[in-house]
Parts: C-alpha cells; sequence; structure tokens
C-alpha cells in the first residue's frame, strides 16, 4: 500500500477486496412449490438435489446424462428431467437455478440466461461468476445454521462442524421440547446412540435410564439435569415399571422435557411400549427414537451378519427370559426349531440349557453353529464360538455373563470376522 489517499485505483482494489462477505446478503428461501432449475446431472447436482427436494422445491433437471440415484428421484417422480442440453428458454419461470456442470463456457451461458432473467444463479464451478452461494449448512431441530466463507469452502465447513457439534451436545437456548422421548441408546459403545437421540438428550430436563444404558453419555449430562436410575427402583420388576411409567408422566406434566434412554432400541425387549402407552393416556405427547438393537448389533461386531446371501434369508429375535414350557412363554420353539435361518436369543443365557435342547429336540441340528456375544460394542466384548449341542456347556465353563446375545445359525461360520472393525 502506498498509503496515498485518494488513489483511485487503489480505493477501487479496496473496495473489490471488501465484496467477499460484505457483498453478500444471507437469506433463507422458501422455494415449496417453486420452480428450480438444476443444470447438470453429476455428483454435484446429485449432492444438491436433495436439499432442494426437502424444501419442497419443484426440480428441473437439464442433463444429456443423469447418475443413478438422480435418476432414482426422477423416477420416483420427485424431479422432473429433460435429457439434453441446457437452453436459455429453460430458465424461463425458475426462481433460481444451480449449475452444476464443469464445462465453464456452458455454465456462463446459463449464468447469463439468469441474469437476462433476473433469476440468481449458483455456480458449483465458479463462485465469483455466482450470483447466490449455497452455504455449508446443518439443521437441528428448529435451528438452520448456515455459513458462508468468502472463498474457503473448507473452512466454512469446518465452521459449521464446530457449531454442530456445539449444538449437539448442548441444550436449546430456549425450550423446544415436550412430553417424553423414548430414546434407544444403542447397544453400549455411547457412539452407537442416534443423532437425533444425542440431541434431545442434550435437551432434557430429567433423564431416566436404564442399567444398559452407557454410562459416557449420562457423562455429559448438564449438572442440573435430574437423572434417575430405572435400575435402582426399588420394590421388584413389576411394580417398579409403574413408578418407571409414574415418574415419566408426572414429571412431563410438570413441564418439563423427559427423555427416557433405553438400552438398543426402545420397542425390543425394553418395555417401551408399556411407557409409550402410559404416556398417552395421561395426555403426554411421546415422541420414539429407535436405536441399534443389540440384536443385530452384537453379532454384528462379532463378525456375523445375521443374514448372508445364499446363508440365511431370515433372522428372528427371541426373548429368553422363560424358559420353553413354561406357562407364560409366547415363543413357539417348536417352529423356530423348523427354520433354517438365523435365531437370535436375548436374555438368554439363564435358560440356554433348556432352549438348546428343545431346539434340538424339535428338529434343529445339535452342530448347527452358534456363537455366545458378551457386552457387544464395549471394551468387554467377548464372543464365544462353539455349536447348539455345547454351547449350553462351553458358556459354563467359560464364565460368559449377561448382557450377551446368543446367534444359532449357518452365519456363525460366514467367514467375516476377520475382515469388520478393522479400520476402527
Ligand atoms: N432393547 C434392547 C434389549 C433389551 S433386553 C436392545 O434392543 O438391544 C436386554 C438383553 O439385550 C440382554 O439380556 C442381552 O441379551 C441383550 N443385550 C443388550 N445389550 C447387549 C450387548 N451390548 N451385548 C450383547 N447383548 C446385549
Amino acid at each position: 500500500m502506498s498509503g496515498r489517499v485518494g488513489d483511485v485505483s487503489e480505493s477501487v482494489g479496496e473496495v473489490s477486496e471488501s465484496v467477499g462477505e460484505a457483498g453478500v446478503y444471507p437469506l433463507g428461501l422458501k422455494l415449496a412449490g417453486r420452480r428450480v432449475l438444476v443444470v447438470g446431472g453429476g455428483a454435484v447436482a446429485t449432492r444438491r438435489v436433495p436439499a432442494l427436494l426437502t424444501a419442497g422445491a419443484v426440480v428441473e433437471i437439464v442433463s444429456p446424462e443423469l447418475t443413478p440415484a438422480l435418476r432414482g428421484q426422477v423416477d420416483a417422480g420427485r424431479a422432473s428431467w429433460s435429457a439434453r442440453r441446457f437452453e436459455p428458454a429453460d430458465v424461463d419461470g425458475a426462481w433460481l437455478v444451480h449449475v452444476a456442470i464443469d464445462d465453464p463456457a456452458a455454465a456462463a451461458q446459463v449464468s447469463t440466461a439468469a441474469e437476462e432473467r433476473r433469476v440468481f444463479c449458483v455456480r458449483a464451478d465458479d463462485r465469483d461468476a455466482a450470483t447466490a452461494w449455497t452455504p455449508a449448512v446443518t439443521r437441528h431441530g428448529q435451528v438452520t445454521v448456515a455459513v458462508t466463507d468468502g472463498g474457503d469452502r473448507r473452512r466454512a465447513m469446518a465452521v459449521r462442524d464446530l457449531v454442530a457439534h456445539a449444538l449437539e451436545i448442548s441444550p436449546p437456548a430456549a425450550p423446544e421440547h415436550q412430553g417424553v422421548a423414548l430414546v434407544g441408546a444403542g447397544p453400549g459403545d455411547p457412539e452407537l446412540i442416534t443423532v437425533k437421540g444425542r440431541r434431545l438428550l442434550a435437551a432434557a430436563d430429567v433423564v431416566v435410564a436404564d442399567r444398559l444404558v452407557p454410562g459416557l453419555l449420562l457423562g455429559e449430562l448438564r449438572p442440573e439435569v435430574e437423572f434417575v436410575d430405572a435400575a435402582k427402583i426399588p420394590y421388584g420388576p413389576a411394580a417398579a415399571q409403574g413408578e418407571i411409567n409414574r415418574i415419566l408422566v408426572e414429571r412431563a406434566l410438570e413441564g418439563k422435557f423427559v427423555v427416557r434412554l433405553k438400552g438398543g432400541d426402545p420397542f425390543v425387549f425394553g418395555r417401551g411400549g408399556e411407557e409409550a402407552i402410559a404416556c398417552a393416556e395421561a395426555g403426554v405427547p411421546v415422541l420414539v427414537v429407535p436405536g441399534v438393537t443389540s440384536s443385530i448389533a452384537a453379532p454384528a461386531l462379532a463378525g456375523i451378519p445375521v443374514t448372508h446371501r445364499g446363508v440365511a434369508h431370515e433372522f428372528t429375535v427371541v426373548s429368553g427370559h422363560l424358559p420353553p414350557g413354561h406357562p407364560d412363554s409366547l415363543v413357539d420353539w417348536a417352529a423356530l426349531a423348523r427354520l433354517r435361518g438365523t435365531l437370535v436369543v436375548l436374555m438368554g443365557l439363564k435358560n440356554l440349557g433348556k432352549i438348546t435342547e428343545r431346539l434340538i429336540a424339535e428338529g434343529r441340528p445339535s452342530e448347527t453353529p452358534a456363537v455366545v456375544v458378551q457386552e457387544g460394542s464395549t471394551s468387554h466384548q467377548r464372543s464365544l464360538r462353539s455349536t447348539l449341542g455345547e454351547v449350553t456347556a462351553a458358556v459354563a465353563e467359560s464364565g460368559v455373563r449377561p448382557p450377551a446375545v446368543v446367534v444359532i445359525g449357518d452365519v456363525v461360520t460366514v467367514g467375516v470376522q476377520n475382515v469388520v472393525n478393522a479400520a476402527v
């Protein structure tokens, strides 16, 4: 800088330098029912179109070719497609244009047509030539954060990620939720909760958790959050469930947002259904957030796919908490013995002897491969491979303890176990 005040060429330079962000006016567009033209059908268009569709835009794609993903959107009737090159008249009637092609001359032609018709034009290939930019975006419930960057897309994404992380672990400034959320916490690894579950957990005023919920998730709770350990409620299991229901309803009716955190998926042997009904009967709104169930995840993490082409076309998840023949049992063990597919038994260690005996007696071969996976997805995970005929003795000998799933079927010998989790 020469420092000479009034130097025309220099002040012009300063103006153009500052144009970056200051020259951009941030705006949220309501695109529902409005035509948006997308020129191009490759990878960039594939990434852009879903957000436009989510916003309700009427998406029209002009491109000689489409990626399979875009073709899928077109086939499903969610977007329309003209299989040819762009013509200026395509812009007529559009509220917004997205240019997602590599050829600069062709892209410039779209820009010109858009400019002439006063339609904003996003250019994936040239942000300076664009009249509108797409920001890096993260959405959390009602909150949308959009970051632009003045030229540095990577930095915008890094800032976006920081904000996204902060939103995930911090409560919203204003109460956003009410009622009870039944949230699946996953099988044990705190990273196996869903994004939605984690966000709701951060917003909770009251958390009611089970024994099998990952402790690390609870470590993130704000100190003022009321924590109820459902495993410590006295009076025995039946009365305890009534007490849990009562706590959920009572706190929610006080206006608090209650997260009922349950191991695995809330509706897989978790009595989540009873809790949902109790809340509904009391007029408390219920939100269900499904979770990663141990019945699939524990085998998976031990390298066992519950289905495998040519091996098993079905998997059945049963509770073994009642032995076969018990008057309250609802499980048809004879029917299960006739299946060829995969059988996953939860809560089955105590009755494993009776279960395996019955399955063999009803016709499932005793040499059918079986595996027991204890504390899947945690640092204590261990698995024990055996057969239907020998697994009970093997469990007793090895000291495998609950929580554990027992997987019975030929998938146990599918050679995946040395392949999965190699990247962790
Ligand atoms: N709702 C849970 C299941 C609750 S029943 C889910 O979807 O996973 C409790 C049983 O789940 C335990 O007895 C055990 O059989 C199984 N289980 C839960 N977590 C497990 C884990 N990390 N590893 C193996 N089995 C698990």
